[in-house]
């Protein structure tokens, strides 16, 4: 793997083709599953998992437990003993082995597991055990978390798979949601699935891509690897089309931190019930976005792998051989850490105990009305309110947005309390946290006009991948791109596409242009200018709204440069240079460029602010369709300045003549930059007079010469725009 560069996070699976853009980016998706095929899904999961997964040995991997002195203990040797040597223990066993149908093994793998069990649970002197059992399922779909965006369910983005087996606390009386699922396991069927040296992986060659938007904003990762495998059981190739979504695509592109992200010595070769196993675990980190990482079972008589995964990717066991001691022992010993590690050691998030009572974090249907401290804020908590958007993804930067009530200093009913968002995301730990971003833009008065506020801001300890690894054994510096769990709390902002009427545009685009500004004065490129970063609040003393960029995740300090290259953006809204020219540096005119965009794409796209275009017949599919072939997509785009006319939709139509005007004139721009370029021999010439200050400033004039910067439906201090015509 020496690509020039990675890309990251959010973004579509591509599989480079050959005749696509010149360096084979190497893209991996985290949640975008329910728009692509399980070939794609497959392939994905293959290259996270074999460039992400730590093979250890079962000593190893059970050092995560911390549960040495209980298997020092002589009880535990006994009880050992015991089992081995129970007849009842044996007779269940060899009725599990021997079944040829991969299905009608669960049930009698359950039955021996659970004769088991009580033989740990009840060993004299331990702490308080954990009441599991062993449910077989594989028979019935569990349903999947829909995306959310903007608090409100995506649709399209809810789907169903099942699990072959699942571990889940006793007291689930109706299982049947993935939040239920402590460990789920998944059994190998009796034919070789090794992908190892792609020869059954399913290949992509003569399949077309699915012409879909890449990915809805918000919708984790969906798919149904297991639902089309009844039916296929002998066509891993012959996929079923995926299931698409309605949601617009507004995934982003980042480069990673570092270049190569293939741990020397990890070469793990995933199979497909590990890369099944990975979508459960991947669901069930989803189900309620409250965990750290979770452990699953790939079973195949008589062995059994071990299996943890978190956002930096996984650690596995060899299979044990369960018909050995050297294979019992350790089986055995991870039963018992289901038994008694404690819920934080079993993945549930600690930072999501209820504040007011003692419970800790623990199975929970979800999240709503939880009550959290801020830790080191003495009577600083939070209230979880309504959910806004999660993402989620194996390996990769997920992310849990809620919108909160902040309450400070007063406890429950006490104090001060306003409305913020809570965003909770898997960060790359060498990046600066966006509140220490958001606190020196901050420095300067005139940023609350123009960017979000931050109120805390404050890192998960213990929670980055490395610091897991080291639980078991390994060494942290195995871990490249490693990420940690950062918690910030901003300011609540209204989606911009509430300020959903045809007056609202000239004052989206003056005021984001006025806050590009602030951001470059300040040295600083947001890097993902996108229709989801943009939002309002409203002055509280002339009823104007306040127009603000948000989400500086992706945002970089002009002099800050890693060495690697930094591709970042929104797909549908990234700069024509960017698409072809990803390696370039960044540049203001990238970020004007996505403005104008985003302002394109809502005038074509929404009605009353609401987007009810299906992907099939997407009026801008041509922005993010292809999403394999930059080119395509430039090529696509600048077509798209000059098509004279046709700009808006029925509903936008009073805006016809100013957007066809601006799509114009960035168009005559880029001309221009191509004669420079050949005037001057340089063919990847950057003109100035687009892509830097002097190109800012021509767009900025074309804006004040529209009177885009005076509010066409003034507040009651005339400054800004209201937020509904009285
Ligand atoms: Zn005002």
């Amino acid at each position: 793997m020496d690509e020039p560069h990675n890309i990251d996070d959010q973004l579509p699976t591509m599989q480079p083709q050959p005749q696509s853009t010149p360096m084979a980016l190497k893209t991996s998706s985290t949640r975008s599953f329910s728009n692509h095929s399980r070939d794609d899904i497959c392939n994905f999961l293959k290259e996270e998992l074999a460039r992400s997964t730590e093979l250890v040995t079962a000593d190893s991997f059970l050092r995560f437990a911390n549960l040495q002195t209980l298997w020092d203990s002589t009880e535990w040797s006994k009880m050992v003993t015991k089992l081995t040597d129970d007849e009842t223990q044996q007779q269940l066993k060899r009725g599990w082995h021997g079944i040829p149908n991969e299905t009608d093994q669960y049930k009698p793998f359950c039955d021996w597991v659970e004769h088991l069990i009580p033989f740990i649970t009840e060993l004299p002197n331990q702490p308080s055990a954990r009441k599991i059992r062993f449910l077989p399922w594989g028979n019935k779909n569990l349903g999947c978390t829909p995306g959310f965006l903007g608090g409100e369910e995506v649709p399209g983005t809810a789907s169903a798979f099942r699990p072959d087996v699942v571990c889940i606390p006793s007291d689930v009386t109706d299982f049947g949601k993935w939040s239920q699922v402590l460990v789920p396991m998944e059994f190998k069927k009796k034919k070789s699935s090794s992908t190892a040296r792609g020869n059954a992986a399913p290949s992509t060659s003569g399949t077309p891509t699915l012409e879909v938007p890449p990915t809805p904003s918000t919708s984790h990762s969906r798919s149904d690897l297991k639902r089309s495998r009844p039916e296929d059981d002998e066509s891993a190739g012959q996929e079923k089309k995926a299931r698409t979504s309605t949601a617009y695509p507004t995934h982003r592109f980042e480069s990673l931190a570092t270049p190569s992200s293939s741990p020397a010595g990890s070469s793990h070769s995933p199979t497909l019930d590990d890369l099944q196993l990975a979508r459960y675990a991947m669901e069930t980190l989803a189900a309620v976005g409250d965990r750290t990482h979770v452990f699953g079972l790939v079973v195949k008589f008589p062995g059994v792998a071990l299996w943890y995964f978190d956002r930096c990717g996984a650690v596995c066991t060899s299979a044990l051989n369960l018909d050995t001691s050297e294979g019992f022992l350790p089986f055995l010993k991870f039963l018992s850490a289901l038994v008694y590690m404690g819920d934080d050691a079993l993945g549930f998030n600690p930072f999501f105990a209820d504040s007011s009572n003692t419970t800790a974090a623990g199975i929970r249907k979800g999240l709503q009305d939880l009550t959290v401290n801020i830790p080191d804020y003495n009577d600083t908590s939070l209230k979880l309110l309504k959910e806004l958007d999660r993402r989620t993804g194996l390996v990769g930067r997920a992310t849990l947005v809620w919108k909160a009530q902040l309450r400070e200093n007063g406890g429950e009913s006490g104090g001060t309390a306003r409305d913020v968002v809570i965003k909770s995301s898997w960060q790359h730990s060498a990046r600066k946290p966006e509140w220490e971003i958001l606190s020196e833009l901050h420095e300067q008065d005139q940023a609350r006009n123009h960017i979000v506020h931050c109120f805390h801001g404050w890192e998960q300890p213990g929670a980055t991948g490395s610091s897991q690894r080291v639980r078991f054994g390994q060494p942290a510096a195995h871990i490249v791109d490693d990420r940690a769990l950062r918690h910030t709390v901003l300011e609540y902002l209204n989606p911009i596409t509430e300020l959903s009427q045809p007056f609202h545009i000239p004052s989206i685009g003056w005021n984001i242009m006025q806050a590009i500004n602030f951001l470059n004065d300040m040295q600083w490129y947001h890097r993902d200018i996108s229709i989801g970063n943009m939002g309002f609040s409203i002055h509280p003393d002339c009823g104007g709204v306040l127009i603000k960029l948000h989400d500086f995740d992706l945002s970089k300090h002009h002099s800050s440069n890693s060495g690697a290259p930094h591709w970042t953006g929104t797909l549908p809204f990234m700069s024509i240079e960017l698409l072809e020219q990803p390696t370039v540096e960044h540049k203001i005119g990238f970020e004007v460029e996505a403005l104008i965009w985003t302002l394109l794409w809502i005038v074509r796209v929404y009605a009353n602010g609401v987007d009810e275009n299906k992907p099939a017949d997407h009026p801008l599919r041509t922005w993010f369709t292809h999403g394999n072939n930059l080119e395509s997509l430039a090529a696509a785009k600048m077509r798209y300045l000059q098509m004279l006319v046709g700009y808006t939709n029925e509903f936008y139509g009073e805006l016809e003549v100013d957007m066809a005007d601006l799509a114009f004139q960035w168009h005559d721009m880029r001309n221009d930059q191509l004669k420079e370029r050949r005037r001057k021999n340089k063919p990847k010439l950057l003109s100035e007079s687009l892509y830097e200050m002097p190109g800012f400033i021509t767009i900025q004039e074309w804006m004040t010469e529209k009177e885009w910067n005076s509010p066409r439906e003034p507040c009651s201090c005339g400054e800004h725009c209201v937020y509904l015509t009285p």
